[in-house]
């Protein structure tokens, strides 16, 4: 994962784009991906698809004729849907398109002006402050104009037509935990999932920010119905506790779900409930919509110093988190793919277990979990609570919740609710 990252920081993504169709054909060489391309100026809901931006070059040089911004060395040294530009101009006016970072002056900044037509460039405040007056040759060779915004989906068919939706935001030029560590474990999470027997269907998105989760969700208001669970993942490669932020209805499985898998780990985490700001799930969860979309992160946006800088490089990320992340999307999708509802079929007073060869097994102090397990499924299988609402009351493992169910199922103690 980390190494597909590496591969994919160098290319200039934005909200269109280039970079967006090469990012999505690296993708698709790894899972099987389907690109919709949106013409400029089609309706989505309250918003327009705008124009494409692509961009070639740019730079900076100084009065004495050198380079001293090259977008070359750095995307990110552009601020993004910048117009074309190119003449000589003051420092004093070059200034005004110049954005640092002056509480970190080694730290280039990432900007965009998506819905404003300006350019600008990004670059160390170290270095704008040691500007020299006299007359700058600024150059952005960029095009905006008609052409479209592309997203890409991945759908991994299982035995139900009922959806999981995976959703990652795919427009952020060299920056690897905003969002390359959401693109790379949904790929992986594609792949991982391809080689199991699946019970629901595994549509991922690769989309543009805002615009992308908006222009797709106006494309299939029809089919939402079919999501029954979802997930946005960003800024999860570094080396911070987890964050889970809760679906807008706050109840959803995938709510229980994720609180189950992050209590029962080994590393920090810390679930926050639904607000409007934030990433895509604002849009999965507007009040329209309203579906059960969670959000996983590790660091929350905007709270951490290298939140849209060049200082979220590929040393802030790392394979091993990156690894803990995938482990962790996994393991709520097993609970997913595996949780129901299901009625015990002899009520009145306990069943005796002993008879049918369900209160002892093996040796060992995993007898007394296994049995317990086995009570508390059949005490709370009467059609209303899930094998997900039984582990969490019980504070008994989803994995053990569940092969007590399978193994009552075999004994006849248990139906379908
Ligand atoms: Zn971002």
């Amino acid at each position: 994962m980390h190494r597909f990252a590496s591969e994919l920081f160098p290319i200039c993504r934005s909200i269109t784009g280039d970079g967006v169709r090469e990012t999505l054909s690296r993708i698709g060489a790894l899972i099987p991906i389907q690109v919709t391309d949106v013409p400029t100026g089609t309706r989505t809901f309250d918003w327009t698809v705008p124009r494409e931006w692509n961009i070639r070059d740019a730079y900076i040089k100084d009065p004495s004729g050198q380079k001293i911004v090259e977008f070359k060395d750095s995307s990110l040294h552009v601020m993004s849907y910048s117009t074309p530009v190119k003449g000589m101009v003051s420092l004093q006016e070059l200034k005004q398109h110049l954005h640092t970072l002056p509480e970190r002056p080694d730290w280039i900044p990432y900007r965009t002006s998506y819905y404003k037509e300006d350019w600008g460039f990004c670059l160390r405040h170290s270095e704008m402050e040691s500007l020299q007056d006299g007359l700058y040759e600024v150059c952005i060779d960029s095009t905006l104009k008609d052409g479209s915004l592309t997203y890409g989906e991945c759908l991994i068919a299982g035995q139900s037509v009922d959806e999981v939706l995976i959703s990652t935001h795919v427009c952020h030029p060299a920056l690897a935990n905003d969002n390359l560590s959401g693109m790379v474990i949904a790929t992986a999470l594609a792949q991982h999932l391809s080689s199991l027997k699946l019970r629901y269907s595994y549509r991922f998105v690769f989309i543009p920010g805002t615009i992308g989760a908006i222009t797709w969700l106006a494309r299939n208001q029809s089919r939402t119905g079919k999501i029954k669970h979802g997930l946005v993942l960003t800024g999860i490669g570094n080396r911070a506790p987890f964050h889970y932020k809760k679906s807008r209805r706050g109840d959803a499985e995938i709510d229980s779900a994720a609180g189950l898998v992050l209590r029962s780990g080994s590393e920090p985490y810390e679930i926050l409930d639904f607000t409007p700001y934030g990433y895509d799930e604002r849009q999965y969860c507007s009040p329209g919509f309203n579906l059960p979309v969670g959000c996983l992160m590790r660091s929350v946006w905007g709270t951490f110093p290298e939140y849209h800088t060049s200082a979220d490089n590929l040393d802030f990320i790392a394979p091993d988190t990156l690894e803990g992340s995938l482990k962790l999307c996994a393991s709520i999708l097993d609970i997913l793919e595996h949780n129901e509802t299901l009625l015990n079929t002899n009520p009145y007073c306990e069943p005796q277990l002993g008879k049918r060869n369900l209160y002892r097994s093996t040796g060992g102090a995993s007898i007394s979990d296994e049995i317990n397990a086995r009570l508390w499924v059949l005490n709370f299988s009467d059609g209303q609570h899930s094998l997900l609402d039984i582990a969490e009351r019980s504070g008994l493992s989803f994995k053990l919740i569940n092969q007590a169910a399978a193994d009552l199922k075999t004994g006849g103690l248990l139906i379908a609710a």
